[in-house]
């Protein structure tokens, strides 16, 4: 759960509150969150899956196809990590 400040006492609230809980501020028009984070983690594994694709076709073309495979593995990897970490963090 996603954590915010009270512009009105300063304290702790969760961002998904309507009202803080210390001093009844209302939080509804500026506790939502910027973004979706699930969405900026798709965006981020679109964008690194496309550049994995580019890197292995330039490989191809350039006769290292074994090496490019290595490396398209590892990118496939790192992209899952990462988009693991975004969704274990915006819960
Ligand atoms: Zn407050």
């Amino acid at each position: 759960m996603a954590l915010m400040q009270c512009p009105e006492c300063g304290k702790t609230v969760s961002c998904y509150a309507d009202t803080c809980p210390h001093c009844g501020y209302p939080l509804k028009v500026t506790g939502r969150p910027l973004f979706s984070m699930p969405g900026i983690a798709f965006f981020f594994l679109a964008v690194i899956v496309i550049g994995a694709c580019c890197l292995l076709l330039w490989l191809y073309l350039h006769d290292s196809i074994s090496f490019g495979l290595f490396s398209f593995l590892w990118i496939i990897l790192f992209a899952v990590f990462l988009m693991c970490s975004l969704i274990v963090n915006a819960k």
